[in-house]
C-alpha cells in the first residue's frame, strides 16, 4: 500500500489554505472530488471573492455547542484579518475594502484568489489528485487508511500518517459539498450537531407580497424578533421573490435564526423607510388625501414608497391610513422557511469544537484534524466565513509543522 505523510481531504478554501502552509516535504497529497481546485471559492462574494473583514476581530461566530463561538473567535483573534492580508500581499495579490469593510481583491475577481492560491499549491510541490473522492477513512497503525474512488470508478487504499478533513458542510452541494464528508469524521467516533441552512433566502407567507415579485427595497430595514423577544435589526436591500425574500439584509439575517426557523418561533417585519418616522408618513398620506380627495386610496402611498409596495401596504390595511403608516414602518413577513441546503452559502452546525484539541485535533483519533466549514462554526456575512477557512487552516498547520 502506498505510504504518504499528509492527506488533506478538500480541495476547497481550507483545504487550499493549508495546503500552501505545510512545509513542503514532497509527501503531502491534496483530494478533491471535484475536477477543479477551489470551484466555491472562485464563486464567493458573487464571483468577487469577499475575502475577509474590517471587523474581524469583532464575535462574528455562531455555533450550536454553547462553547464553540468563543472559541472560534480566539482562533480567528490568533490568525486574524490582518495575518490574512499580510499571507496575501506575500502571494502578489492586492486586497481592498468596500465602505462596509468587506476586503476583496483588487481585481474583483474571487479567481484571482483562488490562482494565488493554486499557483503557491503547485510551488510547493503538494501533490493534487482532482476528481477524486474520498469514501473511507479509517484508523491502522501510526495513521489512517484512506479508500479513494478517481473519475475512471477505480478504488485505491492508501495509508497516510496524518489526515485533514477540509471537506466543507452541506451547503451548496453542486460545488461538492453535499454533506457526505460527515460520515468520514462519525465514523472515527465523532458527533455532528444538528445542520442547519445559514446566509440562504427565505421564504415568507406571500399573501400580501405575490404583486410584489421583483421589487428591491434599497437600504430598507428588516427586524428579526427571536422567540423570547430579542429584535436584531439588519439594514441592506430586501428583493421580493416568488417565494418570500431575497437580498442582503436577508441573507445577514438568516445566520441569526437558522435555528428557530423550523420551530417557527420567530417573526420579522419589514421597514420601508428606515429615514422617516411614522407620524412624517401619515402627516403626508393625510396632506395628500386632503389635497386630492377623488385619488383611490389604494393610490395614496404614491410617492412615498414604490407604487406597488403602496398599493400592497394599502390594501393590507383595508385603507386606514394611520394602519398604512404603521406598515410602512413595520410590515410583518411571515416566515416559513428557508430556500434550504442548497441554496445556502453556509452550513449552520457540524463537528463540535469540543471534540477537538486546541490545534483542532480531533480527541478519537490522534493525527486526524479538521478545518473550514466541516466544523460547528458559521460566520456572519461579509467575508467570516473565508476569514475561518483561513484562521482554522492556519493553525492546523503550524501545528503540524511543529510536530515535524
Ligand atoms: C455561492 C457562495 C458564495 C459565498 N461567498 C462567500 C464570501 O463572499 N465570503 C465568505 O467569507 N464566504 C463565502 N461563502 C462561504 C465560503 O465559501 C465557505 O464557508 C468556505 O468555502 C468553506 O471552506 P471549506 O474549506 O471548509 O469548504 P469548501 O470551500 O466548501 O471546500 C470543501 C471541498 O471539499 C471537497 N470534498 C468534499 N467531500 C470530499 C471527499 N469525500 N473527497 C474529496 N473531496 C471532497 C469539495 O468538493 C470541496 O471542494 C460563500 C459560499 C457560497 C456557496
Amino acid at each position: 500500500m502506498e505510504r504518504i505523510t499528509t492527506a488533506i481531504i478538500g480541495g476547497g478554501a481550507s483545504g487550499l489554505f493549508l495546503a500552501t502552509a505545510l512545509s513542503a516535504d514532497g509527501k503531502t497529497r491534496l483530494f478533491e472530488r471535484g475536477e477543479r481546485l477551489g470551484r466555491k471559492l472562485s464563486a464567493t462574494g458573487n464571483g468577487q471573492g469577499n475575502i475577509t473583514n474590517l471587523a474581524v476581530t469583532s464575535a462574528r461566530y455562531f455555533s450550536i455547542e454553547a462553547s464553540g463561538a468563543k472559541r472560534a473567535s480566539e482562533i480567528v483573534r490568533r490568525y486574524d484579518g490582518e495575518a490574512l492580508r499580510t499571507y496575501f500581499a506575500a502571494l502578489g495579490v492586492v486586497l481592498s475594502a468596500d465602505e462596509r469593510g468587506r476586503v476583496y481583491p483588487a481585481s474583483k475577481q474571487a479567481s484571482a484568489i483562488t490562482d494565488a492560491l493554486r499557483f503557491c499549491v503547485e510551488n510547493r510541490g503538494v501533490d493534487v489528485r482532482l476528481s477524486t473522492l474520498v469514501t473511507a477513512l479509517e484508523q491502522a497503525q501510526g495513521g489512517f487508511i484512506l479508500t479513494v474512488k478517481s473519475a475512471d470508478g477505480e478504488s485505491e487504499r492508501i495509508f497516510a500518517k496524518r489526515v485533514v478533513l477540509c471537506a466543507g458542510g452541506k451547503a451548496a452541494k453542486n460545488f461538492g459539498t453535499d454533506g457526505s464528508a460527515y460520515a468520514l469524521a462519525t465514523g472515527l467516533g465523532h458527533s455532528v450537531t444538528p445542520l442547519y441552512p445559514s446566509l440562504v433566502q427565505l421564504k415568507t407567507d406571500t399573501t400580501y407580497t405575490k404583486t410584489l415579485k421583483g421589487i428591491r427595497v434599497n437600504d430598507g430595514k428588516l427586524t428579526v424578533i427571536i422567540s423570547g423577544g430579542e429584535r436584531v435589526e439588519f439594514t441592506g436591500d430586501v428583493i421580493f421573490t416568488d417565494y418570500g425574500i431575497s437580498g442582503d439584509a436577508v441573507f445577514r439575517a438568516s445566520a441569526f435564526i437558522a435555528e428557530q426557523i423550523p420551530s417557527g418561533k420567530v417573526s420579522a417585519t419589514l421597514d420601508f423607510l428606515p429615514n422617516v418616522t411614522e407620524a412624517d408618513v401619515l402627516s403626508a398620506l393625510r396632506q395628500k388625501q386632503a389635497a386630492f380627495p377623488k385619488l383611490p386610496k389604494s393610490e395614496l402611498l404614491f410617492g412615498i414608497v414604490n407604487n406597488q409596495v403602496g398599493r400592497a401596504v394599502m390594501k393590507r390595511a383595508e385603507g386606514d391610513l394611520q394602519r398604512a403608516a404603521a406598515l410602512v414602518k413595520a410590515f410583518p413577513l411571515e416566515l416559513k422557511g428557508s430556500l434550504g441546503f442548497d441554496y445556502a452559502q453556509v452550513t449552520k452546525g457540524g463537528i463540535p469544537l469540543s471534540e477537538t484539541t486546541e490545534d483542532l485535533e480531533s480527541r478519537f483519533a490522534k493525527g486526524l484534524y479538521f478545518t473550514g466549514e466541516i466544523l460547528d462554526v458559521d460566520g456572519q456575512c461579509g467575508g467570516f466565513n473565508l476569514q475561518w477557512a483561513y484562521s482554522s487552516a492556519m493553525l492546523v498547520a503550524d501545528a503540524l509543522n511543529n510536530e515535524r
